[in-house]
């Protein structure tokens, strides 16, 4: 199939991008990487009657570290964090998630900002991101808002996105000194989306465990209840293969993190 027809506009800056988005209402989708919209403008699944390409804006595609953490503009594309082109925490964490997600062509066009926009539960940067606590920063005419992935993530390919806004960057704070991460995916080849996922962030007695994959939010749990038994008995519900799964990519990930 082919898509609907759909006009694109190409605004020379985000606050062009902001007023375009402002003025467009509901039929209106923001374009990045076009790696999951495209497919979906080709199924019809999306019908938009505008497209508005960001991933031509400087704005979005910076990168820096302060002191308390990184910021990641939305348009910077996989292939750059797993080429080391962005600043990276805990020695590398964030180039060896992206070096696992699709192949090297969906990397390069790929952005981090529309995969948590698209939202599809067995997307890498989801499960990572709500374990490292990141905040995204939404734009819109009215202002900016902030909120943490966990809490923008609402349901499968489900977002707190309203009309008129878009995703400009991502935070993610340094984490403790002596945190430790663990990710862990199970696909079925090299490149797959993965049907269960983790990622362990542990600093002594500080610990986040984050289950992606579930077809819906993913599972966060902290405390005591971020351990191979609280994973399992939250996963209860699973089937017995998917149960299996789950808990062998959960103890891959607490083994990486040290616990
Ligand atoms: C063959 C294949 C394999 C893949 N495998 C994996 C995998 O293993 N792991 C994984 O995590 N992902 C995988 N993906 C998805 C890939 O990571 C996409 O890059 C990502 O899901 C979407 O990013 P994009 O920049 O291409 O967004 P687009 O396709 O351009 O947009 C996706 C959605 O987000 C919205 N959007 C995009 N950017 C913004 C923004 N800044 N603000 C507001 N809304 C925005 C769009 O309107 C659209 O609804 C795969 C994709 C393909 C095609």
């Amino acid at each position: 199939m082919k898509p609907a027809p759909f006009d694109l506009a190409r605004p020379a800056t985000l606050a062009d991008v902001v007023a375009t988005l402002a003025e467009g209402g509901p039929e209106v989708r923001v374009l990045a990487g076009g790696q999951s919209l495209g497919p979906m403008l080709n199924l019809r699944v999306a019908q938009p009657r505008l497209l508005v390409q960001v991933n031509h804006l400087s704005e979005l595609a910076g990168a820096a570290a302060d002191k308390d953490g990184l910021t990641l503009g939305a348009c910077v594309t996989h292939a750059a964090i797993a080429a080391g082109r962005t600043p990276d925490l805990m020695g590398g964490v964030l180039a060896r998630v992206a070096v696992g997600i699709a192949y090297h062509a969906v990397r390069t066009r790929g952005t981090i900002g529309g995969s948590l926009c698209h939202a599809d539960p067995a997307a890498d940067w989801v499960c990572t991101l709500s374990a490292l606590d990141a905040e995204v920063e939404l734009q819109s005419a009215a202002g900016v808002r902030r909120m943490t992935v966990a809490a923008f993530i609402t349901g499968a390919f489900a977002t707190a996105l309203m009309p008129g806004e878009i995703l400009t960057a991502l935070r993610i704070r340094h984490p403790l000194p002596n945190a430790v991460f663990g990710y862990a995916k199970a696909c079925r080849k090299p490149g797959d989306f993965a049907h269960a996922m983790a990622a362990a962030l542990i600093a002594g007695s500080t610990r986040r465990l984050v289950v992606g994959a579930l077809g819906g939010r993913p599972l966060v749990l902290s405390g005591a209840e971020a351990s191979i038994d609280g994973a399992v008995a939250a996963l209860a519900d699973l089937d017995a293969v998917e149960r299996q799964m789950q808990r062998a990519v959960v103890r891959r990930a607490l083994a990486q993190a040290g616990a």
